[in-house]
């Protein structure tokens, strides 16, 4: 698979673009919501891409 995005951002190697886990410990609250514990990747801090360049160009997908 040669597909590679080549745009100003790429995907965080760190998390593969998975930048934020919503992680369910299994319970539910007196509410009846599920618990989640939301981590976010630490290499990009939960945005999934990391910038190489200056230019951003967010919200462009081919
Ligand atoms: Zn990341």
């Amino acid at each position: 698979m040669a597909h590679r995005a080549s745009s100003a951002s790429k995907v965080c190697p760190a998390c593969d673009g998975f930048a934020s886990a919503a992680i369910t410990s299994g319970g539910r609250d007196r509410h009846g919501h599920l618990r989640t514990i939301t981590a976010d990747c630490r290499a990009c801090h939960g945005t999934g891409t990391v910038r190489r360049h200056s230019r951003a160009q967010e919200g462009a997908r081919a």
